[in-house]
Order: C-alpha cells, then sequence, then structure tokens
C-alpha cells in the first residue's frame, strides 16, 4: 500500500503551490491521477518507461493496451511522434485543447511501454486548466490512461479515483466532476482515410467537416476478435450485475423490459432509462441517465449510473438503448460494452 497524497485543487482557482507538489511527482517518476475534461487519468512520466511501468501495475492493465500521452503545447507533441501530417494540423487547430486523441507514429523518445510495442502513439491536449498546468510546470509529457481499476468504469468524480486509487498512487488530484464524462475520440491517422477507433468527446459529423473521408472502424459498432485499438477488446464498464439490453419501437421496449422485470423480481433489480421514460415502469426501480433533449448530459452521467449499480449491489440491469448520433454514439458505444454486447431487438 502506497501513502496516497490527496490535493484538493479548484478547478477555477488554482493552488500552484499545491499542484507544484503533483509537478515534482511526475518528474520524480511517481504516479499522479488528474482531471481532464473526459475523465480522471493516472499519469505518469511518458517519456521514462519505468513511470510508464507503475500505471500498468496501478491499474491492473494488460501490457498489450497501449496508454494516451498528453501534451501542454505543440514543442511536446514533436517531442513525442515522426511528423504532424498536414491533416492531422488542421484537426489539432480545429479541436485542441480537447476530447480528441490522433494515432500518429511514434519518435524514439517514446517507450515501447506507452505504446504497448507499436510503432505508433496516441496524442491529445486536454482541455483542463488542472491538466494543462500540472503538464506545464512538469515541463513533460504525461502518459495518462483512465484512473480507473482495469475492467471497472472510468472515473468521473474524485470519489471515483479515491475509491478505487486511494493506496495505489503517490498522488490523487482531487477536484469536479469530468465535464465530458466518456473517453477521448480515437482517431487513427495512420490508416488512410483516417479512421476513427474510439467514438467520444468530439464527433463524427465534427470531423467529417475537416476530413469528409474520416470512416469508423467497425468494431465501434460490434464485438470483434482483434480490433485496431487493442483496448477495444476487453470487458469495460462493466458492474457486476448482469446486465441486456433493448432495443427497438419504444412501446415494445417498454412491453419486453416490464416483462423481464417480472421474470426477474426475486433479484436486486434496475433499469437504465431516459429521464422521460421513468413513468412508462412503473412501481420500477429506474436509473435516469437525464433527459433525451441533453444526449451530452447523458453521455456525461452513464460511468456514474454504472458504478451506481454496483454500489446498490444490483444483480439484474435491463437498459434501453439510445439513437447512435453524435454523442449518442460514444454513448452507445460504452453502454454496449457494459451489457458485453447482450441486445436484445424487439
Ligand atoms: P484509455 O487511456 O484508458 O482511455 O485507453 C486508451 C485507448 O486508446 C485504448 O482503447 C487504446 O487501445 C487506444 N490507443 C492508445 N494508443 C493507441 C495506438 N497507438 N493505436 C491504437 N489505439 C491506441
Ligand atoms: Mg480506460
Amino acid at each position: 500500500m502506497k501513502n496516497t497524497l490527496i490535493l484538493h485543487i479548484n478547478d477555477t482557482s488554482i493552488d500552484e503551490a499545491l499542484l507544484s507538489q503533483a509537478a515534482d511527482a511526475i518528474n520524480q517518476n511517481k504516479t499522479v491521477i488528474l482531471p481532464t475534461e473526459t475523465v480522471y487519468g493516472l499519469g505518469a512520466n511518458a517519456l521514462n518507461s519505468e513511470a510508464v511501468e507503475k500505471i500498468f501495475i496501478a491499474k491492473g492493465r494488460p501490457q498489450d493496451n497501449p496508454l494516451i500521452v498528453h501534451v501542454s503545447n505543440m514543442n511536446m507533441l514533436e517531442k513525442c511522434v515522426k511528423s504532424i501530417p498536414e491533416d492531422a494540423l488542421s484537426l489539432i487547430h480545429a479541436f485542441w485543447p480537447g476530447p480528441l486523441t490522433l494515432i500518429l507514429e511514434k519518435s524514439d523518445l517514446i517507450p515501447h511501454n506507452v505504446s504497448a510495442g507499436l510503432n505508433t502513439v496516441g496524442v491529445r491536449m486536454p482541455d483542463h486548466p488542472i491538466a494543462l498546468k500540472l503538464i506545464d510546470l512538469a515541463n513533460t509529457p504525461i502518459a495518462a490512461p483512465s484512473a480507473n481499476r482495469s475492467g471497472k468504469p472510468s472515473p468521473t468524480t474524485a470519489e471515483h479515483v479515491i475509491s478505487d486509487m486511494q493506496g495505489r498512487v503517490d498522488v490523487i488530484i482531487a477536484a469536479d466532476h469530468s465535464r465530458i464524462g466518456l473517453e477521448s475520440t480515437v482517431l487513427d491517422m495512420t490508416h488512410n482515410p483516417p479512421m476513427i477507433l474510439r467514438p467520444g468527446g468530439v464527433t463524427l459529423s465534427q470531423l467529417q467537416m475537416l476530413i469528409p473521408e474520416i470512416t469508423i472502424d467497425p468494431q465501434v459498432h460490434h464485438s470483434v476478435d482483434s480490433p485496431r485499438s487493442p483496448g477495444m477488446k476487453y470487458t469495460h464498464y462493466a458492474p457486476q450485475a448482469e446486465m441486456t439490453m433493448v432495443r427497438g419501437d419504444h412501446s415494445k421496449v417498454i412491453k419486453k423490459i416490464t416483462h423481464l422485470m417480472d421474470e426477474h423480481k426475486h433479484l436486486n433489480c434496475a433499469i437504465i432509462c431516459a429521464e422521460e421514460h421513468i413513468q412508462d415502469y412503473p412501481n420500477q426501480n429506474c436509473l435516469s441517465l437525464g433527459s433525451l433533449s441533453n444526449p451530452a448530459f447523458m453521455a456525461s452521467q452513464l460511468f456514474t449510473i454504472l458504478r451506481k449499480c454496483d454500489e446498490l449491489q444490483l444483480d439484474y440491469v435491463i437498459t434501453e438503448a439510445f439513437a447512435e448520433e453524435e454523442m449518442g454514439l460514444a454513448l452507445m458505444n460504452r453502454l454496449k460494452k457494459a451489457v458485453g454486447y447482450k441486445i436484445l431487438d424487439v
């Protein structure tokens, strides 16, 4: 067990003296959990393989799952990659800082454990004042996957990280709820045309405004055996409960879910649904993601709701399906993984 230092830092008025302690820890090749606009990240010096090794150990992350490297300026980016192609530059100008990870050819400075042996590296510039300031103060790129234990939903609040990681890392920066609440969009720039490996905060239509040819890897919609993004093959985000998704015409969905709830009434059950639909399941335990009129908010609540399933010690959870448009694509991608791709079409 490590003696974890917890630093409470406010997003809007950053205490630089406190944050310097975290930057010093990064420079001593220690592990630091930092807030970002997507989810909390478990960070270490991306240029030091021993520091990076500690991330894998703290998370219990499989060695073949590469990490995303976070930078705070273009000089740092240039250190991490072989070259920055023209189309990558235009995406950077449009979407950085922000939830867009670009897969580019890695430079020799990036250790092999960061990229899990691949010759590419995922890089992004987070849109979060604490994350950016920390990288600046440490003056080194920070490798940071989501700060959950492997297999658990990504953490979007300080409470989540403290409960998962206290005693496993050197420093935790406890700040606000992650604004976006789902991980970044991962875009493979080494594929021609560029391909979305993981949907996230920057949507397909936003990317296609700059590069119309951009496509989506088929594994975003289905489970496949050997995805291009290694991380996509692991079961993620799954609560302890048995989970199923019911998809189709809403009146049929209501009937099916009500029937399934009845069949499982001897268990501790819940329904994950839109706020507008709570009334369709009278006397049932509903966990609302929020209103259908605000898909970005629904996406930001997903990991909190999935963690709630475990807090409530649920045995059986049914979720509605949502429109796979804009942020809904990322929401449904994570939700399908949470149900282990068990989907009942009605
Ligand atoms: P996390 O940091 O936990 O959000 O996970 C990072 C995600 O980015 C995983 O799904 C990885 O498989 C993916 N990723 C990172 N680097 C690469 C890379 N070089 N090539 C393909 N996917 C990557
Ligand atoms: Mg993750």
